[in-house]
């Protein structure tokens, strides 16, 4: 593969940066923004969106008939890249654009295409994800929320859990079980539900952050319309392994490393260890260059899987790897960060001492999600010894 970005990469790489220079919300401290209140920073997040929603940097890898850019794996590289680098604050329907928008450009009927996409683009729709349940998480098969026809619509009854944003969101996309007489991979299908149709109750969960970001979603004879069906009834699977295709590329391409690992080099000059800025001390120096390591090869590693996917083949069981290393890597640096601390590690928001906003113990916290949410690492380490390394099944 040729590392080299084309004349043409370039320039879309400085029209995004002159971009970024010019319309980062004003007064926007990244170092800061954690302490804001959720809500607050929700409303932020969202007119961030809109601002860039207007200037054609939302769903830039979405084909153009549908309000996107057409934007290739390169250009995204370079998109989520600069975005990184600017410190840019996330866009507010982090899922409607990660998963619900490219399942319905995937599966949709045109009427549907036409009625979700724009307001996912614009943000004044927020969706969330109706996967996970009680008893069905890595196991995602053994979903139970049932929805039984009756006339037009469906009635659904049920729980889901883990339910991310779910308390914001507009629309759910929830895969429930159609046919309960089937195997269990058969007999699912997929359906758009408005979040306040009567019977569905949002019940928050509080995280280790604090923050209370996902949901209990209870469902009691809640009618959907049968026009909000996603995909073919019965055969949801197909749907739900398309969800989470983009669910894995999309946190496979933002995984935060860098951002991290330049956090943490910063770092690493303001604290000191024994009278001395803590990256001249040579323990800390080996640690900090395996980091950087680690981090080049994890992008090393998603460019061989951008050649494997622009030569024309589907994304593979390789992207498990980045999920896998890019998720405790970054886990690790943000331990590392609380070890340089030390006691001050134990200081949040609110003291006069807390260093970085308390920004590592919350990552040191955060980072765990990544770990887990999108398939944990038990999981994506099954497919890797399955389908990458032909291991015999466990
Ligand atoms: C922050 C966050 C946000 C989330 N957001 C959403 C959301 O918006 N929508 C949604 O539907 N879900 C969401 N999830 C749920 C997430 O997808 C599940 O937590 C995840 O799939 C694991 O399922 P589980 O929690 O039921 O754990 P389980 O599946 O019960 O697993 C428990 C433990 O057993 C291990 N394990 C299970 N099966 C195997 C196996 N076959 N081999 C080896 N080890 C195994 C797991 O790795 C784990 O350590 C979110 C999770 C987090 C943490």
């Amino acid at each position: 593969m040729d590392f080299n970005f084309t004349p043409e990469e370039e320039a879309f790489r400085q029209e995004l940066r002159t971009w970024l220079q010019h319309n980062l919300p004003e007064g926007y401290d990244p170092q800061k923004f954690d302490e804001i209140d959720a809500e607050a920073r929700f409303e932020f997040q969202r007119g961030w969106q809109k601002k860039a929603h207007a200037a054609g940097w939302v769903g830039i890898h979405w084909p153009k008939e549908y309000g996107g850019r057409g934007a290739n794996l390169m250009e995204m590289f370079i998109f989520n890249q600069e975005l990184n680098q600017a410190h840019a604050p996330r866009y507010a329907n982090t899922l409607g654009l990660m998963m619900s928008g490219p399942t319905i450009i995937h599966w949709g009927a045109e009427e549907q295409k036409r009625r979700y996409l724009p307001k996912i683009l614009s943000g004044e729709e927020i969706w969330c994800e109706g996967l996970s349940e009680p008893n069905a998480g890595s196991d995602l098969a053994s979903l139970q929320t049932r929805a039984v026809e009756d006339g037009d619509y469906f009635v659904v009854n049920g729980q889901k859990v883990w339910t991310s944003y779910a308390h914001r969101a507009d629309y759910i996309q929830l895969f429930v079980r159609t046919d309960p007489h089937t195997p269990k991979h058969k007999g699912i299908s997929c359906l758009i539900v408005d979040m306040k149709t009567p019977g569905v109750t949002v019940r928050p969960l509080v995280q280790i952050t604090g923050d209370a970001e996902f949901n209990e979603v209870f469902f009691e004879d809640v009618r959907v319309p049968r026009t909000n069906l996603l995909g073919p009834k019965d055969e949801g699977w197909k749907v739900l392994v398309t969800t989470l295709m983009h669910e894995r590329a999309g946190i496979g391409s933002g995984l935060p490393v860098h951002r991290q690992l330049s956090e943490l080099l910063r770092l690493s000059k303001a604290v000191e260890l024994e009278g001395r800025p803590a990256s001249e001390d040579p323990a800390v120096r080996q640690k900090l260059a395996q980091f950087a390591i680690e981090c080049q090869a994890i992008t090393y590693n998603m460019f061989r899987s951008f050649s494997k996917r622009l030569k024309g083949n589907p994304p593979g069981p390789e992207g498990s790897i980045n999920k896998v290393v890019g998720s405790e890597l970054n886990l690790r640096m943000a331990a590392f960060a609380t070890e340089l601390l030390g006691p001050y590690a134990q200081l949040t928001q609110g003291s006069p001492f807390t260093v970085d906003h308390g920004r590592w113990p919350r990552a040191a916290l955060w980072g765990r999600l990544l770990t887990i949410g999108g398939g944990t690492s038990e999981i994506q380490r099954g497919i890797l010894g399955d389908r990458v390394l032909g291991l015999p099944k466990g």
